[in-house]
């Protein structure tokens, strides 16, 4: 079986569409190698080759053994060096390579090959700088990924040595001390291992590959894998690649590079290198990296070719390139190109502007953006009028804005957000142990690091607001505190960054809403023409109404008319309609209630000028309104004119042990048909009312909690009777819809009777989860992440909806419901109404509509469309 597959020399076993089995760097490896493109020869150990060295109890197969030494005599011979080969050694990186980028979650070792004796031969020939500073970054890689020797041990060598020299950079120390560093270091490797390093290249050589397959398995690539859903089978590829040297001297360089800015999406090369540096001292940020411009006027040639050469490798792949580049003695070689990870912002322009460059088509510009990050697009940003004290400035790695309280650890981040507190992460620089401190945060600021350093890359991965390179950060983490300028920042104080500018600034800034770009808006344009199912919005008042209509809602799926009771001028009605001794009484409470409802309704309906508006009635328990401790209510008894005990009496007697369960719901309708009836002539008198002025109205009145049919039919009737008493003697007759929730689970599996009676369903399918999967909506959420971490769930059924259990359900209601009346409008108004992966169920199941919030509209806008687009509409 062919597990190894050998690129160079313009041949290569491989080929782009392969990364399943050789992983992105492998695949595009060999892609780029068939364009005739600079890249060093090598070869890719499979994907299943990582699962088999696992099973094998850390063994590589022989097979394995055998093809990767073909494909190194292969190396060997296009390189003209030899592997081992104590004149002119042949030197090689081991690198992962897995399906899915995990950037720097994998181990790397490099310069591989090197020797007590080669290293001379090197020395002779490259000089003894270069040679024996390639050894010591050898043994010290080796030394960690390899052998377990900690990282630290190397690295305060390395810094005491430098402290001697009185060397400000690495560069600063000549070939000398690097030599005794060399001594230092394998002496260190004996010291902790108890034996020397390795001297022959093919031990060395095995040694890598077999701990780069298991740094699959490690702590921090098991997080990422868990947060970006990739799943453990697929394992990692190594990549095993002669090098080629960026810092030979002052004609050599290392860089990264972007077709297009991975920021703002803008059409221009853009990147930054290191002259006279190796490719992992730009990641790890230790140095501060020079913008491209600069290597052209520096490496003319050079950078033309690499010009030349980003264009083509874009317009081959159909999309922005992130590309690594090493510039060895004046001549360009290509590392790696991959789909470059990019902000929303710059996700929805490339895809536009690719589409009027006409590289792609719409359809595909459509599907390259993923909906769930568009919400971020829609998030605040600072206002720009707001005072602010700059104190700092670093570079915009990962725009928005972001305001907390400063943390200087990624486990505090996570504890402290745990709590509910937002924090902003400030560390000298990230490393991929961060990666849940990020996740937690508000957004992320370093010292170092350039516009691709960790910090960076994982941020504008995540969407995350990220400054990184700002040198004016004096950080102390032993006392928790850091120095800017004058000012003295400590743990806890507010601090805002803006990651658009780079801006660090003192205190808490406010913020606003971002107006939409052009692009913005010609891809919902494009996306909208893709889909077929509508997009509506849960909104109770006006001011969300307008703010949905202008992410595009198509009308409101879901008006919680009990949301605009908490108003303090209302609730003391409110109060007294539920406290009332009787019918008579209550329907004085009613009263004052009447007008106040009218008033929001008329307000939504004119800001939906004519798009449908679901109001539902009232729903939650009625204890939900009611105050509990003494003094609270001693207060609403004096209001209320009534004894103190009295009110405490009725409010311990509505209180219930399951108010999920309880009394709520269109049950509360039938105990008191006069609140749903009050609601629905506030919502048809306000209906009438700006019909009369001119705007068209189109509203639905929803019963919520219906388990039987008969409920529905007995509240239809009074809401009808209501209806009718409204409209008589009107000259404008608005008659609303009348439908049903569907959000218990008999009623989903009765919804053949309940079509009976309504004009439209709902699915609730917040509390459809609830009660099919007997999940407390209040309360699971304190061990729903233990089973998500566990992979016992593969998601919060809250959050993307269960689609083999609660998704049954609705498949049953939908099909029930039609089979009685085939027009049926069915829609779905639960949070999962916002989710890409439950709109795509959705459209599946061939529903007319989701509802969800105002923010998360142009998500299932576009989440629709890709449903469409994928084939993914009703069979
Ligand atoms: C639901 O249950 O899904 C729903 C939309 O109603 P609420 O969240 O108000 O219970
Ligand atoms: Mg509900």
């Amino acid at each position: 079986m062919k597990r190894v597959y050998f690129f160079g020399d313009g041949r290569a076993d491989g080929r782009a569409g392969m990364a399943e089995i050789l992983g992105g760097k492998g695949a595009n490896l060999a892609e780029m190698t068939r364009l005739g493109v600079p890249v060093p020869p090598g070869f890719t150990i499979s994907t299943p080759v990582c699962a088999a060295y696992a099973t094998g109890r850390g063994r590589l197969p022989p097979d394995v053994k055998r093809q990767a030494l073909a494909a190194l005599r292969r190396v060997e011979r296009s390189m003209g060096a030899r592997f081992g080969d104590p004149e002119a050694p042949l030197l090689v990186s081991v690198r992962s390579g897995a399906r899915a980028s995990m950037p720097g979650m994998l181990d790397t070792v490099l310069n591989l090959g090197l020797n007590d004796r080669s290293v001379r031969g090197l020395a002779a020939r490259a000089g003894a700088r270069f040679a024996y500073d390639s050894y010591r970054r050898f043994i010290q890689m080796y030394g960690d990924i390899v052998l377990g020797v900690p990282l630290e041990r190397f690295e305060s060598r390395l810094e005491q040595a430098k402290e001697v020299r009185g060397a400000a950079l690495d560069t600063d120390l000549d070939a000398e001390i690097l030599q005794t560093l060399v001594g230092e270091y394998l002496e260190l490797v004996r010291e902790h291992t108890g034996r020397r390093l390795p001297q022959d290249p093919l031990r060395q050589l095995w040694g890598a590959v077999g701990a780069v397959f298991r740094s699959w398995k490690n702590p921090r690539a098991a997080t990422y894998r868990r947060l970006h859903g990739i799943p453990e089978s697929w394992g990692t590829a190594v990549n095993v690649q002669a090098m080629v040297f960026g810092n030979m001297g002052d004609d050599c360089a290392t860089g990264v590079a972007f077709t297009r800015d991975p920021s703002t999406g803008e059409r221009v090369f853009f990147g930054e290198y290191l002259p006279n540096a190796q490719g992992e001292d730009v990641v790890a940020g230790l140095r501060t990296p020079q913008p491209l411009d600069r290597l052209a006027e520096e490496m003319p040639a050079a950078y033309r070719e690499l010009v030349r050469i980003q264009a083509r490798l874009e317009r081959h792949y159909r999309d922005m390139q992130d590309i690594e580049f090493t510039i060895q003695q004046g001549r360009l070689w290509l590392l790696q190109t991959r789909t470059g990870k990019r902000t929303v912002q710059a996700a929805v322009r490339i895809a536009v502007d690719l589409a009027r460059e006409r590289r792609i088509t719409r359809d595909e510009a459509v599907c390259r953006v993923d909906p769930a990050s568009l919400e971020q697009l829609l998030h605040p940003a600072l206002d720009p009028h707001a005072p602010r004290q700059v104190v700092a400035r670093g570079l915009p790695a990962s725009p928005g804005a972001a305001v907390g309280s400063v943390v200087f650890s990624a486990d505090e981040a996570e504890a402290r957000a745990r709590t509910g507190e937002k924090v902003l992460l400030v560390r000298m620089e990230t490393s991929p142990e961060d990666i849940h401190g990020m996740h937690a945060a508000q957004g992320i600021l370093t010292a170092r690091g350039g516009m691709t350093s960790h910090a960076a890359v994982v941020a504008r991965g995540m969407g995350k607001c990220c400054v990184t390179g700002c040198g004016a950060l004096e950080i102390d983490y032993a006392a928790r505190c850091m120095r800017i300028g004058e000012h003295v920042v400590r743990d806890g104080d507010p601090l805002t960054v803006d990651g658009s500018s780079g801006e660090v600034i003192l205190g808490r800034v406010p913020t606003v809403t971002p107006e939409l770009g052009g692009a913005f808006t010609e891809l919902m344009r494009w996306a909208d023409r893709a889909r077929r199912l509508r997009v509506r919005t849960n909104a109770d008042t006006p001011q969300d109404a307008k703010v949905a209509r202008q992410f595009g809602a198509e009308g409101i799926g879901l008006c919680r008319t009990e949301h605009m009771f908490f108003e303090p001028r209302r609730i003391l009605a409110v109060r007294e309609m539920i406290l009332a001794a009787d019918r008579a009484e209550r329907e004085g409470a009613l009263r004052k209630l009447l007008p106040i409802q009218r008033g929001d309704f008329a307000g939504i309906f004119r800001a939906m000028e004519g798009l449908p508006v679901t109001i539902r009635l009232l729903d939650p328990p009625l204890h939900e309104f009611l105050p509990h401790d003494g003094d609270e209510i001693r207060e609403l008894a004096r209001a209320l004119g009534r004894d103190a005990a009295e009110v405490r009496a009725k409010v311990d007697a509505i209180r219930e042990f399951n108010p999920m369960l309880g009394h709520r719901g269109c049950r509360l309708g039938i105990s008191f048909p006069e609140i749903y009836r009050m609601q629905t002539r506030a919502i048809v008198e306000a209906a009438c009312e700006v019909a009369e002025s001119g705007v068209r109205v189109e509203p639905e009145i929803m019963i919520p909690l219906v388990s039987h049919v008969r409920e529905l039919e007995v509240l239809r009737g009074h809401v009808e009777d209501e209806v009718r008493e409204v409209l008589r003697g009107r000259r404008v007759r608005v008659r609303p819809r009348i439908g049903s929730m569907i959000e218990v689970p008999r009623a989903a599996l009765t919804a053949g009777e309940i079509a009976r009676f309504a004009d439209f369903f709902s699915f609730g399918t917040n509390d459809l989860t609830q009660m099919g999967y007997a999940l407390s909506r209040d309360d699971a959420g304190k061990f729903l992440g233990t089973y998500v971490e566990q992979g016992i769930l593969e998601a919060d059924p809250f959050v993307s909806i269960d689609e083999a259990g609660i998704g049954e359900l609705v498949r049953i209601g939908v099909e029930q419901g039609r089979a009685t009346r085939p027009e049926l409008q069915v829609g779905i108004c639960g949070e999962h109404g916002g989710d890409p992966r439950s709109v795509r169920f959705c459209a599946r199941l061939g529903l007319d509509y989701v509802s969800c919030s105002p923010f998360r509209v142009p998500v299932a806008r576009l989440a629709a469309a890709q449903a469409a687009l994928l084939g993914e509409g009703p069979a």
